[in-house]
Protein backbone atom coordinates (compact mmCIF):
# COMPACT_ATOMS: atom_id res chain seq x y z
CA UNK A 1 0.00 0.00 0.00
CA UNK A 2 1.55 3.70 -0.77
CA UNK A 3 2.15 5.78 2.28
CA UNK A 4 -0.40 8.27 0.80
CA UNK A 5 -2.86 5.77 0.79
CA UNK A 6 -1.92 4.74 4.04
CA UNK A 7 -1.59 8.15 5.67
CA UNK A 8 -5.37 8.21 4.71
CA UNK A 9 -6.37 5.09 6.17
CA UNK A 10 -4.55 6.63 9.59
CA UNK A 11 -7.02 9.96 9.20
CA UNK A 12 -10.01 8.08 8.25
CA UNK A 13 -9.80 5.56 11.22
CA UNK A 14 -8.76 8.84 13.66
CA UNK A 15 -11.86 10.46 12.07
CA UNK A 16 -14.08 7.41 13.16
CA UNK A 17 -12.34 7.68 16.66
CA UNK A 18 -13.26 11.74 16.87
CA UNK A 19 -16.67 11.14 15.77
CA UNK A 20 -16.78 8.25 18.55
CA UNK A 21 -18.00 5.63 16.17
CA UNK A 22 -14.79 3.89 16.26
CA UNK A 23 -15.04 0.13 13.91
CA UNK A 24 -11.43 -1.63 15.01
CA UNK A 25 -13.09 -4.04 17.95
CA UNK A 26 -13.73 -6.60 15.41
CA UNK A 27 -10.03 -6.46 14.32
CA UNK A 28 -9.33 -6.90 18.20
CA UNK A 29 -10.76 -10.27 18.44
CA UNK A 30 -10.17 -13.86 18.56
CA UNK A 31 -9.98 -14.38 14.78
CA UNK A 32 -7.13 -11.61 14.31
CA UNK A 33 -5.66 -12.79 17.33
CA UNK A 34 -5.35 -16.40 15.11
CA UNK A 35 -4.60 -14.33 11.92
CA UNK A 36 -1.59 -12.73 13.14
CA UNK A 37 -0.03 -15.38 15.67
CA UNK A 38 2.78 -16.67 13.51
CA UNK A 39 3.75 -13.54 11.92
CA UNK A 40 2.79 -9.78 11.57
CA UNK A 41 2.52 -7.88 8.47
CA UNK A 42 1.63 -4.22 9.95
CA UNK A 43 1.82 -1.09 7.48
CA UNK A 44 3.04 1.76 9.42
CA UNK A 45 4.96 2.53 12.16
CA UNK A 46 3.88 5.37 14.77
CA UNK A 47 6.74 6.93 16.76
CA UNK A 48 4.30 8.32 19.60
CA UNK A 49 4.61 9.37 23.64
CA UNK A 50 3.68 7.21 25.99
CA UNK A 51 1.39 9.51 27.59
CA UNK A 52 -1.51 7.54 28.60
CA UNK A 53 -3.94 9.85 26.86
CA UNK A 54 -2.26 9.03 23.54
CA UNK A 55 -2.99 5.19 22.59
CA UNK A 56 -1.94 4.85 18.44
CA UNK A 57 -4.27 1.76 18.11
CA UNK A 58 -7.30 3.45 19.60
CA UNK A 59 -7.01 7.37 18.32
CA UNK A 60 -6.44 5.90 14.71
CA UNK A 61 -8.53 2.83 15.52
CA UNK A 62 -6.66 0.14 14.17
CA UNK A 63 -6.64 -3.68 15.00
CA UNK A 64 -4.05 -6.12 16.57
CA UNK A 65 -1.13 -6.34 13.67
CA UNK A 66 -1.77 -3.07 12.03
CA UNK A 67 1.10 -0.74 13.93
CA UNK A 68 4.56 -0.95 15.08
CA UNK A 69 4.09 1.19 17.81
CA UNK A 70 7.14 2.78 19.41
CA UNK A 71 6.39 4.99 22.34
CA UNK A 72 9.21 6.67 24.64
CA UNK A 73 8.47 9.75 26.39
CA UNK A 74 8.49 12.75 24.38
CA UNK A 75 8.72 10.64 21.83
CA UNK A 76 12.68 11.16 21.85
CA UNK A 77 15.48 9.15 20.09
CA UNK A 78 17.91 7.07 22.08
CA UNK A 79 19.46 3.77 20.26
CA UNK A 80 17.30 1.34 21.09
CA UNK A 81 13.97 3.93 20.04
CA UNK A 82 15.89 4.05 16.49
CA UNK A 83 16.80 0.17 16.49
CA UNK A 84 12.92 -0.25 17.41
CA UNK A 85 11.79 1.67 13.87
CA UNK A 86 14.88 0.13 12.29
CA UNK A 87 13.35 -3.14 12.86
CA UNK A 88 9.79 -1.77 11.63
CA UNK A 89 11.55 -0.06 8.31
CA UNK A 90 13.71 -2.88 7.78
CA UNK A 91 12.40 -6.26 8.65
CA UNK A 92 8.96 -5.78 8.81
CA UNK A 93 8.63 -3.38 5.67
CA UNK A 94 6.25 -0.40 7.23
CA UNK A 95 5.48 2.19 4.04
CA UNK A 96 4.80 5.03 6.69
CA UNK A 97 6.64 6.20 9.90
CA UNK A 98 4.31 8.45 11.53
CA UNK A 99 6.28 10.53 14.41
CA UNK A 100 3.33 11.62 16.88
CA UNK A 101 3.36 14.70 19.40
CA UNK A 102 0.81 15.27 21.60
CA UNK A 103 -0.94 18.89 23.09
CA UNK A 104 0.18 19.10 26.99
CA UNK A 105 3.29 16.98 26.70
CA UNK A 106 4.88 16.44 30.30
CA UNK A 107 8.06 15.67 28.51
CA UNK A 108 8.25 19.02 26.15
CA UNK A 109 7.57 20.80 28.84
CA UNK A 110 10.13 19.52 31.45
CA UNK A 111 12.70 20.35 28.50
CA UNK A 112 11.11 23.81 28.80
CA UNK A 113 11.43 24.31 32.35
CA UNK A 114 15.60 22.94 31.49
CA UNK A 115 16.01 25.44 29.19
CA UNK A 116 14.12 28.58 30.76
CA UNK A 117 14.66 28.10 34.63
CA UNK A 118 17.61 25.14 34.72
CA UNK A 119 15.38 22.74 36.70
CA UNK A 120 16.76 19.53 36.19
CA UNK A 121 14.50 16.76 36.59
CA UNK A 122 15.87 13.70 38.61
CA UNK A 123 17.19 10.36 37.52
CA UNK A 124 17.13 8.89 34.26
CA UNK A 125 13.83 11.52 33.91
CA UNK A 126 16.92 13.77 32.86
CA UNK A 127 17.93 12.09 30.19
CA UNK A 128 14.62 12.53 28.55
CA UNK A 129 14.15 16.26 29.36
CA UNK A 130 17.77 16.67 28.08
CA UNK A 131 16.98 15.17 24.66
CA UNK A 132 14.34 17.61 23.97
CA UNK A 133 15.82 20.90 25.17
CA UNK A 134 17.91 20.96 22.29
CA UNK A 135 14.80 21.19 19.98
CA UNK A 136 13.43 23.49 22.69
CA UNK A 137 16.39 25.89 21.69
CA UNK A 138 16.25 25.02 18.10
CA UNK A 139 12.13 26.11 18.25
CA UNK A 140 13.26 29.44 19.79
CA UNK A 141 15.75 29.91 17.05
CA UNK A 142 12.61 29.60 14.76
CA UNK A 143 10.73 31.62 15.99
CA UNK A 144 8.18 29.65 17.88
CA UNK A 145 6.94 30.88 21.33
CA UNK A 146 4.35 28.99 22.83
CA UNK A 147 4.01 25.48 24.01
CA UNK A 148 1.94 23.81 21.10
CA UNK A 149 4.52 26.02 18.23
CA UNK A 150 7.71 24.43 20.25
CA UNK A 151 6.08 20.35 20.41
CA UNK A 152 5.34 20.83 16.58
CA UNK A 153 8.96 21.74 15.83
CA UNK A 154 9.57 18.81 18.20
CA UNK A 155 8.23 16.48 16.94
CA UNK A 156 9.77 17.73 12.71
CA UNK A 157 13.30 17.54 14.24
CA UNK A 158 12.51 14.03 15.38
CA UNK A 159 11.50 12.81 11.78
CA UNK A 160 14.91 14.78 10.69
CA UNK A 161 16.71 13.17 13.10
CA UNK A 162 15.54 9.82 12.31
CA UNK A 163 17.39 10.35 8.76
CA UNK A 164 20.70 11.46 10.50
CA UNK A 165 20.92 9.52 12.83
CA UNK A 166 20.43 5.83 11.02
CA UNK A 167 21.81 5.19 7.86
CA UNK A 168 19.19 2.10 7.48
CA UNK A 169 15.82 4.67 7.72
CA UNK A 170 17.79 7.34 5.64
CA UNK A 171 18.75 5.21 3.48
CA UNK A 172 14.84 3.70 2.98
CA UNK A 173 13.76 7.24 2.88
CA UNK A 174 15.81 8.32 -0.13
CA UNK A 175 14.70 5.21 -1.68
CA UNK A 176 10.68 5.55 -1.47
CA UNK A 177 10.47 2.53 0.37
CA UNK A 178 9.30 4.59 3.66
CA UNK A 179 8.34 8.37 3.94
CA UNK A 180 7.69 10.30 7.36
CA UNK A 181 5.10 12.53 8.43
CA UNK A 182 5.11 14.55 11.93
CA UNK A 183 1.50 14.93 13.16
CA UNK A 184 -0.40 16.05 16.27
CA UNK A 185 -2.70 14.61 18.43
CA UNK A 186 -5.46 17.00 20.08
CA UNK A 187 -6.07 15.79 23.71
CA UNK A 188 -9.00 17.87 23.39
CA UNK A 189 -11.05 16.81 20.21
CA UNK A 190 -8.78 13.55 19.54
CA UNK A 191 -8.06 14.92 16.10
CA UNK A 192 -4.56 13.86 14.67
CA UNK A 193 -3.28 16.53 12.17
CA UNK A 194 -0.16 17.08 10.13
CA UNK A 195 2.75 19.22 10.83
CA UNK A 196 4.44 21.24 8.42
CA UNK A 197 5.00 18.96 5.09
CA UNK A 198 5.95 15.30 5.10
CA UNK A 199 9.24 14.94 5.39
CA UNK A 200 9.55 12.84 1.88
CA UNK A 201 12.76 11.59 0.81
CA UNK A 202 14.71 14.21 -1.19
ZN1 LIG B 1 3.89 13.49 25.85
Amino acid sequence: MHSNEIWRRLLDGNRRWVEDRSTAAVDRGAARRAATTDSQNPYALVLGCSDSRVPAEILFDQGIGDLFVVRTAGHVLDSATLGSVEYGVEVLGVSLIVVLGHEGCGAVQAATCVVDDAQVPPGHIRDVAERIAHHVLLARQAGATTADEIGRHHSLVTVDLLRQRSALIGDALRRGSVEAVAARYSLATGAVTEVGQPALAA
